[in-house]
């Protein structure tokens, strides 16, 4: 290790600035962050760094003295004039106050890591100077990683730490306690922005700590397939879940986020083979909360659009059992950026209107003059095996023949694959061809501009 990382409390300690311009900037930016007193020294200003440090900050518009490094305890020297930042060096060490200067490693007593801020949590990045880039781009990777209510759970933890050292007498049992703590719903309250709520039960569970666990269910939407579309809540629940149900459209490389020990159940569902009737997938997520577990319902797409989440969490409602919803990128969104075709145009379609083509008992009740509207896109889901239908009510309602549409299959998948016709030819086209589901029409002008705007399918 060349360099050892300590942290330093600096709030309210006199440092040193030498430099005006957008370096010096940044670093004044960060020093103040920490809460230090900042004295700036250079010949040169720029305006903005000046309105950064109204008094108690000094800034000394001239060339650098010796004896501005009198009583700091840090120096940071951001100039372009190599021989004065030389001197800065020479000065700190002479005198044994830590020193930057930046970008050059050689001159520096300490370098400012990449930092993950989630105060009172901080992560620092450090490659001793010697690759910046990489640096940030781990540091952009954690980012990502971390959610951004980590410094509420931590400023959280910090408020009771006192109290639970008080209540629970052994150090186990305060690792117990602890570890529920961040693996259970206080932390989960927290991340879903709900502080309040976090702090009150933790409260309670102090007061009840060795009670069961209490169970609660995630409701997620896993978007239409390709796994870097899921949300980073939707990730971080899979992570956590004990039991997860999942459907047929879950793709496997989503399945294989989850965790690995937890409980998989497939729930359905087959066009016309539900595998689980729904009410009994409500009960199942009723039981399996009730039992403490953490329960992963996992949805393709969006779980509100097509996806019978209402009724789901109707049934945790009236069961009293905690749930979240997560929202995922429908199969209209996904389907429709990855095949080019943009839902909405200002020149070809003013509105976009999600309906289902799963016609009951292959009657057409839906309003078909309402569908058949100027400037409107339409999106059918479940409308594979309708499609020859759909296309003839379209064309009896006053849609042209010739009117664009596509077929996506596995949208957002390596398979996808996009079929173009009109709504004479579609059905003709594909009848000899082995489509696979899940499929998606989209029906209008705008499937014109999948030639132009495809980037793959
Ligand atoms: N809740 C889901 C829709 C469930 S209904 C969502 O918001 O996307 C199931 C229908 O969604 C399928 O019949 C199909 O029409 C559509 N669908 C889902 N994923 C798809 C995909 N990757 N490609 C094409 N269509 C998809």
């Amino acid at each position: 290790m060349d360099l050892l990382p300590i942290s330093l409390r600096i709030a309210t300690r006199q440092v040193l600035v030498v430099g005006g311009g957008a370096v010096a900037q940044r670093k004044a930016q960060l020093l103040l962050r920490a809460g230090a007193r900042v004295r700036l020294v250079a010949p040169r200003v720029r305006a903005e760094l000046k309105a950064l440090l109204p008094p108690p900050h000094e800034i000394l518009e001239r060339q650098f003295l010796d004896h501005d490094i009198d009583a700091v305890v840090l120096v940071v020297a951001a100039t372009d004039d190599q021989a004065l930042n030389e001197r800065v060096h020479h000065l700190a060490v002479a005198r044994q106050v830590l020193v930057n200067v930046v970008d050059q490693p050689a001159l520096c007593t300490f370098i400012f890591p990449a930092i993950v801020d989630r105060s009172p949590l901080l992560i620092a990045v450090s490659s001793g100077g010697a690759t910046p880039v990489l640096t940030r781009l781990l540091r952009a990777r954690l980012e990502t990683l971390i959610p951004s209510a980590y410094g509420s759970l931590a400023a959280l933890m910090g408020r009771y730490r006192a109290v639970v050292k008080e209540r629970l007498g052994t150090a186990r049992q305060r690792l117990r306690f602890w570890e529920s703590v961040v693996n259970g719903p206080v932390a989960e309250l927290t991340l879903s922005g709900q502080p309040e709520r976090a702090a009150r039960l933790l409260e309670e569970s102090l007061q009840g700590a060795g009670e069961p666990q209490r169970g609660e269910v995630y409701l997620v939407g896993a978007g239409p397939g390709d796994p870097d579309l899921l949300t980073f809540r939707a990730l971080r629940l899979m992570q956590q879940a004990d039991v997860v149900l999942y459907d047929r459209l879950v793709a496997p490389s989503i399945l294989a986020l989850t965790r690995q020990d937890a409980d998989k159940i497939h729930v359905g569902k087959q066009r016309a083979q539900h595998t689980l009737p729904q009410e009994e997938i409500s009960q199942l997520l009723v039981r399996l909360a009730q039992e403490g577990k953490r329960v992963l319902r996992l949805k393709g797409g969006d779980p509100f659009i097509f996806g019978r989440g209402g009724e789901e969490i109707q049934e945790l409602a009236a069961a009293n059992i905690p749930f979240q919803i997560v929202p995922g990128i429908t199969a209209a969104s996904g389907c429709a950026s990855y095949a080019g075709i943009p839902l909405t145009h200002r020149d070809y379609a003013q509105s976009v209107r999600f309906v289902t083509g799963h016609l009951k008992d292959g009657s057409c009740d839906l309003d078909w003059p309402q569908l058949v509207q100027p400037g409107q896109t339409l999106v059918f889901y479940m409308g594979l095996l309708s499609l020859p239908l759909i296309c003839q009510e379209l064309i009896k309602h006053g849609a042209s023949p010739a009117l664009p549409i596509a077929l996506i299959q596995q949208g957002t998948l390596p398979e996808q694959k996009v079929y173009i016709g009109t709504l004479a030819t579609l059905a003709q086209r594909i009848a000899h061809e082995s489509v696979k589901a899940p499929t998606l029409i989209i029906v209008g002008e705008v499937v014109r501009l999948h030639e132009t705007l495809a980037w793959r399918g």
